[in-house]
């Protein structure tokens, strides 16, 4: 997350914070070999919100001109691998988007989509 931000770490604990205090994400432990450490889980209302964020992302790519040809950024439903035009719907394959299955894509940012969340 750190890297594909490129912001410092004290940028990135306060706007993780921030979203935990919002109740978007929560924090969890889990043991990797032997090291405590924790994650950052979507809660219900933070998947609840994947509608809205991916609406604001459709309407910035219609309206909001792109510094260049590279930083489109489109919805990508991974469970197909098609581009969707709606930001509940797979436009595709009809099939209802959600955080494990949707990506948001921008060539400027990586080759591939970038998941949104892993399957629980
Ligand atoms: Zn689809």
């Amino acid at each position: 997350m750190k890297s594909r931000l490129a912001v410092a770490d004290s940028v990135l604990t306060r706007r993780l914070a921030g979203l935990v205090e919002s109740g978007l994400l929560e924090k969890k432990a889990y043991d990797d070999g032997g090291r405590a450490r924790q994650e950052y889980v979507l809660t219900p209302k933070g998947a609840d919100a994947l509608p809205v964020l991916n609406a604001v992302v459709m309407w910035a790519e219609k309206h909001l001109p792109a510094p260049s040809d590279q930083a489109h950024m489109y919805v990508i439903h991974s469970g197909c691998g098609q581009r969707t035009s709606s930001a509940d719907t797979c436009t595709g394959c009809g099939e209802r988007l959600t955080a494990a299955n949707t990506s948001w894509h921008s060539l400027t940012r990586t080759d591939a989509p970038v998941q949104l969340a892993t399957a629980a």
